[in-house]
């Protein structure tokens, strides 16, 4: 006999395996009456990609297969792990790009993109055909001085968001008032050239604020770093002696890690730190590796439709390709997505393309909750590659009052708002 329950887990069995069948894409073949995009990564790159592919042509079927259900931000991750906003704050999903824009979203890991038969292989075996394809696969880490698969557990590198982000605010919580923070900086070329100084700054506010008695030492794996003045100069507003930078060439450089003892030896000494932030080095995310898409640690792209120079109907967006002059930002990828989608809409309709794209970036970094500042450029990418128009952006000025700050500070709120949103909402 039947009870209620039993019926209703057949009920529900049901409706999920009909569901399973009605939005199976998997192992078919190209749809005949209209074009296949298929994005890979839903990040900065892939889901503005994905999103405005529908909008410049929603008759173009657009798969968006990104391997997680939720996307932390790194933008605003540092506010986190300085416990000025909840991870929830950096959090995002996939519902509206489902519901509103029509693009179908697969929640699956890439095994690699297969040039010779155009097609996107999951890891769990299924082939999916596309006509033309985006990928934005993001970073990966190099392995490097002793930080090997796993340190990150002792010494997390927090730059790439989620998980890791909550590791490094709980150790800081859990660090004493006196104790020392040491950053080991990245080697260009890496994701957001100021990331790792907003992370100091507002690391500072927080031990500022509850741990007066601490110090931040950043060992940089080069000579100079974004924003440097700007930074510099807040620094000795806001924290006087609080953080020490050293260069590569005076005292930074890093000879070997013990994360789990969180030693760090360099040419002079062994700096022994309480918290250890470590960011090696990085290159294009695996997937552009195992699909053909590398030459050295980055992806090589034609700069006015971002298709690979080497597989084509695959165009690389974002952080893991060589995009000359733009720097790796969600802003860079966002902006390099909308040009990919468009670029791909108009050569599906066999239309030219636009030449030359025009493309921007603005970075804000927060030195304090309201101490603001920026660098911001316009770009065209021409063949030689994508060149800042000159005059158009610069950095926001030294010696500029609180109240110019503050208002920047607030402008980076409104750029963050604004930023998700044209990639989620
Ligand atoms: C601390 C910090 C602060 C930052 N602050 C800023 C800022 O203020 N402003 C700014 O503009 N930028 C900032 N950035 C940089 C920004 O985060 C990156 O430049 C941006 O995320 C790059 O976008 P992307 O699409 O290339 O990669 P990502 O955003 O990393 O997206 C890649 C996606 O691909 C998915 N993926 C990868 N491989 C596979 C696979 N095999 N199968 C399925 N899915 C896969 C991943 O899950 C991920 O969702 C910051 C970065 C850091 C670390």
């Amino acid at each position: 006999m039947i009870n209620r329950r039993h019926f209703n887990k057949i009920l529900v069995g049901s409706v999920a395996l009909s569901f399973a069948a009605c939005s199976s894409i998997t192992n078919v073949s190209l749809p005949k009456d209209r074009k296949r995009v298929i994005v890979v990564g839903g990040g900065f790159g892939g889901a503005t990609a994905a999103k405005y592919l529908k909008k410049f042509s929603p008759e173009t079927e657009v798969i968006l297969i990104e391997q997680n259900k939720e996307y932390y931000t790194c933008p605003f991750g540092n506010t986190v792990i300085a416990g000025i906003n909840d991870i929830d704050y950096i959090k995002h999903d996939y519902k509206i790009l489902e519901s509103k824009y029509k693009v179908k979203v697969i929640h699956e890991k890439v095994k690699k993109l297969d040039g010779a038969t155009n097609s996107v292989i999951l890891e769990n075996g299924d082939k999916i055909p596309y006509h033309k394809a985006i990928v934005s696969p993001g970073i990966d880490f190099k392995y490097e001085k002793g930080y090997v698969k796993g340190s990150e557990q002792f010494a997390p590198h927090a730059y790439k968001a989620g998980a890791q982000t909550t590791l490094l605010r709980e150790q800081l919580e859990g660090m004493q008032d006196g104790g020392t923070y040491v950053m080991v900086a990245p080697a260009n070329p890496f994701r957001c050239p100021p990331g790792p100084y907003e992370r100091v700054s507002l690391v500072a506010h927080y031990l500022k604020t509850h741990k007066p008695n601490s110090k931040i030492i950043i060992l940089d794996q080069k000579n100079s770093f974004s924003k440097q003045g700007l930074f510099q100069e807040g620094w000795e507003n806001l924290y006087r002696d609080m953080i020490e930078w050293r260069s590569v060439e005076f005292g930074g450089k890093v000879l070997s890690v013990d994360p789990k003892r969180k030693e760090v030896t360099t040419e002079d000494e062994v700096v022994k730190a309480d918290v250890l932030n470590y960011i090696p080095a990085q290159k294009a995310g695996q997937l552009a590796f195992d699909s053909g898409l590398t030459k050295g640690d980055w992806c090589p792209i034609n700069t006015k439709t971002f298709e690979s120079k080497l597989v084509k109907n695959i165009h690389v967006i974002g952080d893991a390709t060589i995009a000359r002059s733009m720097p790796k930002s969600g802003f860079s990828a966002n902006s390099q997505g909308k040009v990919a989608a468009l670029q791909i809409t108009r050569l599906l309709k066999n239309k030219p393309v636009v030449n030359p794209p025009k493309l921007a970036n603005t970075c804000y970094s927060l030195i304090a909750p309201n101490y603001g500042i920026t660098v911001a450029a316009v770009y065209e990418a021409h063949e030689d590659g994508i060149k800042a128009i000159p005059e158009a952006g610069g950095l926001s000025p030294m010696g500029a009052d609180p109240s110019f700050r503050a208002l920047e500070a607030e402008y980076a709120v409104g750029w963050y708002q604004n930023q998700t949103a044209d990639m989620f909402r």
